[in-house]
C-alpha cells in the first residue's frame, strides 16, 4: 500500500487512503518486499542508530537486499542520500521498488558485486556491510571510504572472526545481538532464537 510521511499522515490514514510511517527507524518487516534476506526490525532499529545518520550525509548499503536500511536511512531526512550495491540484479530490481513505494526515490541502486562494484561511486560518509563482507571488503573501503563511519553485521563464525580481528586492531564498538521472539509451543509459548548477529562499529 502507499506509505505517507507528510504533516498530515495521521489523517490520510483515518481517511482509508494509505498508511502513516512512523517516524522511528525500525518499521516493520512487512513495509519491504523481500525474499528473506533482510535484517529484521530490531536488528535494523540497532543498525541505524549505529550509523548515526545527518542531514546531507551519503552512505553506502553494500549487499542491499531488500533496500531496508538504506531506504531507512532516506527516511530519516530528506537530505540524506544513499547507495546501495547488491549482486542479484532480481533483488536490486526489489529494491528500486520498496524505495519509490516507500518515498524514497532518490535511492541510487548498483547491480554488482563489492568491492569491484564499489570503483567510482560518490565517496560516502557511513558504510553499512550487511552481505559480501571480507578481508579484501574492508581493505579496499580503506582505500575508497577512508575516513567514514562504518557498521558490519556478521552472522557466520568466520565473518564473526573478522570482526573481532578487526575491532582488537582498529576499536570502536562490537556488539552481539542475540534476539528470541514468542512463537507457538504446542497450546503454549516459546523463546525461538535468532541467529545471534555480531555487529562491529568503527572508523574506516
Ligand atoms: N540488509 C539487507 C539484507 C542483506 S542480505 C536488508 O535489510 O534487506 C545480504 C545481501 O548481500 C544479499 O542480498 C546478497 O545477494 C548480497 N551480497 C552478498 N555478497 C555481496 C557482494 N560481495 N556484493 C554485493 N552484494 C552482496
Amino acid at each position: 500500500q502507499t506509505a505517507f510521511t507528510h504533516p498530515v499522515c495521521v489523517a490520510v490514514e483515518v481517511q482509508g487512503q494509505g498508511a502513516c510511517l512512523s517516524q522511528a527507524s525500525g518499521l516493520s518487516d512487512d513495509w519491504f518486499d523481500h525474499d528473506g534476506q533482510i535484517t529484521k526490525r530490531p536488528v535494523r532499529a540497532l543498525t541505524l542508530s549505529a550509523l548515526a545518520p545527518r542531514a546531507g550525509e551519503h552512505l553506502w548499503d553494500i549487499g542491499g537486499g531488500s533496500g531496508s536500511i538504506a531506504i531507512e536511512w532516506l527516511l530519516t531526512h530528506p537530505a540524506t542520500q544513499a547507495t546501495v550495491i547488491e549482486a542479484v540484479p532480481e533483488r536490486a530490481a526489489r529494491i528500486a521498488k520498496n524505495a519509490a513505494r516507500l518515498g524514497a526515490a532518490r535511492l541510487k541502486v548498483v547491480t554488482g558485486t563489492a568491492p569491484d562494484a564499489l570503483e567510482g561511486l560518490a565517496p560516502p560518509d557511513a558504510v553499512f556491510i550487511g552481505g559480501g563482507l571480507s578481508a579484501a571488503l574492508l581493505a579496499r573501503l580503506g582505500d575508497v571510504a577512508q575516513g567514514a563511519r562504518i557498521v558490519a553485521n556478521a552472522v557466520t563464525l568466520e565473518s564473526e572472526a573478522l570482526l573481532t580481528q578487526t575491532h582488537a586492531d582498529r576499536g570502536g564498538n562490537l556488539h552481539r545481538i542475540a534476539l528470541s521472539e514468542a512463537v507457538p509451543l504446542g497450546s503454549k509459548h516459546g523463546w525461538k532464537s535468532a541467529f545471534p548477529i555480531v555487529q562491529w562499529s568503527g572508523r574506516l
